[in-house]
């Protein structure tokens, strides 16, 4: 089935709020097979709601819309469906019976304000919405389809999902669009082209695609109607091809984070690690430390920004930071092999660069990092030269050093 997407918010207009429920309403909505024709956004603004959901039904037949379903001034989504499908607004005691517990768990009560989330157009189908206070509503008549879910995202994602989502399915009965990722990095998008190109022509009737980001690159195979248990079969067998031509580039699949994959290899390994940065200044433990259960493996480390802070803190020598320069081999391996003992961890890795914009010269441009690993085997390390501004540059450093560090087992 197809159906059109409305978001509405001043604030997504303006450009304050990333209009993230759209992208989670793609991502669902296609996955069951429900084609989205046509995505809008307008302000809060109740003639151009108006409009925006006629089109959609009279050109679609079907609109699931996200905001304005809260208690503020500006929160009329409801009203102008109501409006529209000349359903008047009733008061609903259960929903209202919802929100007075929903308070009562948090010791609050509602106040006036909050009444009219009780409003339920007449003969809307109330969806329970057990995160927040709005419900959702499901609507449908002679227009058309109307879903309203509230602007909140979480709210929103719960709702789509345990609500939104059966009902469309057993509406629509068609096959899913599937898909299947495959990440890497430290490879350019182009030399991963040469090396996939062979099996690129076995895939149809799957289609590949190459996202890019400041992480690597993801491959994306996407199945279309193909019924499901073919769909998941033949995406396996082209993400399995994709990993072998890609090599160890390739570190995981679909959400698969590469700290994560790190942790879990250290892990298997019963080894421990501690780092020392300084163009990252922390970005690195950053990402070691959103995982959850990281302290098995990830000791600690130092955040080594100034030339003092690498000798007193990590025993880099002084000379070493004279003769090379901070941004060199022999500091970052000083630094790896510094937090290494300071931390009795088994590995050491350490990152020094110019993360710009200033402080790059002819032969230490902007963009150069040095990287280095030190265990008991002694240490090695390299260079690399990233592209980017001040942001792009460090994320793509911890990024590349936790791919060192993959290797490096
Ligand atoms: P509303 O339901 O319009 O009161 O929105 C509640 C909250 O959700 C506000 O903080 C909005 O900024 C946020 N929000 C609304 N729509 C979206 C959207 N499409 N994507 C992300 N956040 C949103
Ligand atoms: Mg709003």
């Amino acid at each position: 089935m197809d159906i059109e997407v409305l978001t509405i918010g001043t604030e997504l207009l303006l450009g304050f709020t990333l209009d993230t429920n759209a992208q989670v309403i793609g991502q669902t909505l296609s996955a069951v097979g429900v084609r989205i024709v046509r995505r809008t956004t307008v302000d809060d603004d109740p003639r151009r709601i108006r409009e925006a959901l006629e089109r959609a039904l009279a050109q679609t037949g079907a609109v699931l819309t996200t905001g304005g379903l809260g208690p503020t001034n500006d929160d009329i989504t409801k009203s102008v469906v109501a409006d529209l499908l000349e359903c008047p607004l009733e008061f609903s005691s259960a929903v209202w019976n919802q929100i007075v517990s929903r308070f009562a768990q948090f010791g609050r009560t509602p106040s006036p304000t909050n009444r009219c989330q009780a409003e339920v157009p007449r003969g809307a189908t109330v969806l329970p919405n057990p995160r927040g206070t709005a419900p959702g509503l499901w609507m449908e008549g002679p227009p058309g389809l109307i879903i309203l879910l509230p602007g909140v995202p979480r709210e929103m994602a719960g709702l789509l999902r345990d609500e939104v989502v059966p009902r469309l399915k057993r509406r629509s009965g068609e096959t899913p669009i599937l898909s299947l990722t495959v990440r890497t990095t430290g490879i350019p998008e182009s030399r991963l082209a040469e090396r996939v190109a062979g099996v690129e022509e076995q895939l149809p009737p799957l289609t590949l695609a190459y996202l890019p980001s400041l992480l690597g690159v993801d491959l994306r195979v996407t199945a279309r109607a193909l019924p499901e248990v073919d769909a998941r079969r033949t995406l396996e067998r082209a993400a399995a091809l994709l990993e072998s031509c890609v090599g160890h580039h390739a570190y995981g699949r679909d959400q698969d984070d590469l700290a994560a994959k790190v942790l879990a290899t250290f892990a298997q390994s019963g080894r421990t690690l501690a780092v020392a940065e300084s163009c990252t200044g922390g970005g690195l433990g950053w990402r070691l430390t959103e995982i959850a259960g990281a302290s098995t493996v990830f000791l600690g480390g130092v955040v080594a920004y100034h030339n003092k802070a690498k000798s007193t803190l990590l025993d880099v020598p002084p000379s070493a930071l004279e003769t090379h320069g901070a941004v060199s081999s022999q500091v970052a391996e000083g630094m790896a092999i510094g937090v290494k003992n300071r931390f009795d961890s088994d590995v050491g890795l350490a990152i020094t660069g110019v993360a710009g914009p200033s402080g790059g010269s002819p032969d230490r441009p902007v963009g150069t990092v040095w990287f280095a690993v030190a265990n008991d085997d002694g240490v090695t390390s390299q260079v690399v030269q990233l592209a980017g501004n001040r942001h792009e540059i460090r994320i793509r450093s911890s990024q590349f050093a936790l791919h060192l560090l993959l290797d490096s087992l």
